[in-house]
């Protein structure tokens, strides 16, 4: 990294003390940018990355609520609206134990560079709270979703800020939220937030999409060897709506998942994980994976086991991380390595540790980074918007292939970029690149502001 650089990002660590997993953000996109910054000293002279690390504005609120035994609870709700030179703010809210305004920040800033990659006008942001909906009543997720909303509605609108779902926030907290913007405001304001239910403004595919996207961008990915997923041995870590989807997709392009995991423990299924089963524990009964192998007599589960470690054990071709920040580190990307895996795919956001990455790619394995392997959410988010916008409704089909078209271009985009700054094969330079370039030739035509 030049002297310049490295001084912008010692500046950006030391404004943002104490929030590691945006410094780690930060350092992996500016450890890209020499090249183009070189090659273009418009950037600089405009203080693009000064004005790309601060974010526009960031909201930080009391979510105060009742539980059922109706003792009052207190939360703290972030929303980080990091850029709009694209369009309006756009990304999830998480809702776990873990989010500070740091997890946040880090979230939001990959998030600008991920929706530049999509080609669509959204911006980025990204919100959430340390409430922990695991274990509440249906009654006190509404009441919290109802609270947070009540704070946070004044910040939103569909050409402002569009909040969707992550981890802890799937389709009943999206009811919720939504139920509760449209009661404040008055208004059926269908492109305030998307992730909705298909029968009151949602987009079908919008479920399967983060998923499904990662594995047609792995797809294309893996062309570029001349291998696909057709007989291939895959391990998928978590078991929440990414991983469920990648699991179905690579099930349909002919692939085996043989493993997946949850925080307490890994599920090594040799047969192939039984989608149905893991839904109905997942999605209808909101169990723990220790549950399915009870029920399934090929499955062994392991408590407390590392899903990568399998990879000693058996082939495994292609590893799809689709859990949380920085469970895949230097240890287990060596037992991938080890072990022959071809690719491994970032389905979650920043699930590996920059020294798994260096493991990686030194080894000579494909790695698609998360802001551009797991766009296909936020894209068909997009086209949900799209969809509200024009009052109209797709098929399964149509959007489906609208997901797959952006997948296969945010993938030809980044490894073309890649090639283009002399690093064929690298699609994390590639990614960072040329997500870098749409918004900060966005932010230089806007002036400064
Ligand atoms: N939370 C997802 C992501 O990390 C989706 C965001 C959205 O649909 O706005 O990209």
């Amino acid at each position: 990294m030049t002297s310049v650089l490295s001084s912008l990002l010692d500046d950006v660590l030391r404004r943002n003390a104490g929030e590691p997993e945006f410094h780690q953000a930060a350092r992996e996109v500016f450890g890209s940018l020499e090249p183009v910054i070189a090659a273009h000293p418009r950037y600089a002279e405009a203080a693009v990355l000064e004005r790309l690390t601060e974010p526009e504005r960031q909201l930080i609120f009391r979510v105060p609520w009742t539980d059922d035994s109706g003792r009052v609870r207190v939360n703290r709700g972030f929303r980080v609206e990091f850029n709009s030179a694209l369009g309006p703010y756009k990304g999830g809210l998480r809702f776990h134990p873990s989010v500070t305004l740091g997890t946040v920040k880090f979230l939001g800033f990959e998030q600008i560079f991920k929706n530049a990659l999509t080609g669509l006008p959204i911006g980025g942001g990204k919100g959430g709270s340390d409430f922990d909906p695991k274990g509440k009543s249906d009654a006190e997720v509404m009441r919290f979703c109802q609270s947070f909303m009540t704070e946070l509605y004044r910040h939103l609108g569909e050409h402002t800020d569009v909040p969707a779902g992550d981890i802890g926030v799937g389709g009943r907290e999206i009811g919720y939220l939504f139920g509760q913007y449209k009661r404040i405001t008055n208004r059926y304001e269908s492109g305030v937030l998307t992730g909705k239910g298909v029968g009151w403004g949602g987009s079908l595919v919008r479920t399967e999409a983060t998923g499904y996207g990662a594995v047609f961008f792995a797809q294309r990915m893996l062309a570029t060897r001349g291998r696909d997923f057709d007989g291939a041995r895959v391990l998928v870590s978590g078991s929440g709506n990414v991983a469920i989807y990648a699991i179905e997709k690579v099930h349909q392009f002919g692939g085996t998942v043989v493993a997946c995991s949850d925080s307490s423990g890994v599920v090594y299924d040799p047969e192939g994980i039984d989608l149905e089963l893991l839904r109905q524990i997942k999605e209808v009964e909101r169990g723990r994976l220790s549950a399915y192998a009870e029920r399934r007599p090929s499955a062994d589960y392991r408590a407390g086991g590392d899903i990568w470690a399998l990879a000693s054990e058996t082939r495994i071709d292609v590893a799809i991380p689709c859990a949380t920040q920085n469970e895949l580190d230097a240890a287990a990307a060596a037992t991938l390595a080890a072990g022959g895996v071809a690719a491994v795919v970032e389905g979650a956001n920043m699930p590996c540790t920059p020294e798994a990455v260096a493991v990686l790619v030194q080894s000579g394995i494909l790695f698609a980074p998360g802001k551009a392997a797991n766009a296909g959410g936020v894209a068909t988010s997009a086209l949900e918007m799209q969809q509200n916008a024009s009052r109209d409704a797709w098929t399964f089909e149509y959007a489906e292939q609208r997901l797959a078209e952006i997948m296969n271009s945010i993938h030809d985009s980044c490894a073309a970029t890649a090639e283009e700054y002399g690093a064929p094969g690298d699609y994390v330079l590639g990614a960072n690149i040329a997500g870098f370039v749409r918004v900060a030739d966005a932010m230089l035509a806007l002036g400064v502001i």
